[in-house]
């Protein structure tokens, strides 16, 4: 599958890692928003949110269950934003499920 994220998690495409388990890989993105910005990605290949299911749900709540773990590893003590953009009027760009985490720095009040 030609997958850049698949390639990542393959270890084919170098990546910054921050944190892996069996079911997640995260790294930090290569054109940072904030100064901490964090993709987290399962490793199984879901193209976006809309390809979760029931059967695959599990992986995201793990997701959830992963991302204050990793925001307090990078000291986001003032709290964090976690998006996911979802198919062409998100501008979604990579069609592997990811979640940004983005936080060291006050954001902004607009968009969410
Ligand atoms: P999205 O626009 O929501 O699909 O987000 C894709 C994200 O992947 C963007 O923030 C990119 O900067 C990031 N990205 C693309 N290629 C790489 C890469 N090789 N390593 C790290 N991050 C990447």
């Amino acid at each position: 599958m030609d997958c850049l994220f698949c390639k990542i998690i393959a270890g084919e495409i170098p990546s910054t890692k921050v944190y892996e388990d069996e079911q997640v890989y995260a790294f930090r993105d290569i054109n940072p928003m904030a100064p901490v910005h964090v993709l987290i990605i399962p490793k199984l290949h879901l193209a976006s949110a809309n390809e979760i299911t029931p059967e695959n749900a599990a992986v995201v709540a793990h997701i959830f269950q992963v991302i204050p773990q990793i925001a307090a590893a990078e000291g986001l003590t003032g709290g964090y934003r976690v998006i996911t953009n979802c198919g062409p009027d998100a501008c979604q760009s990579v069609r592997h499920l990811h979640f940004h985490l983005l936080g060291g720095c006050q954001m902004s009040e607009k968009m969410v």
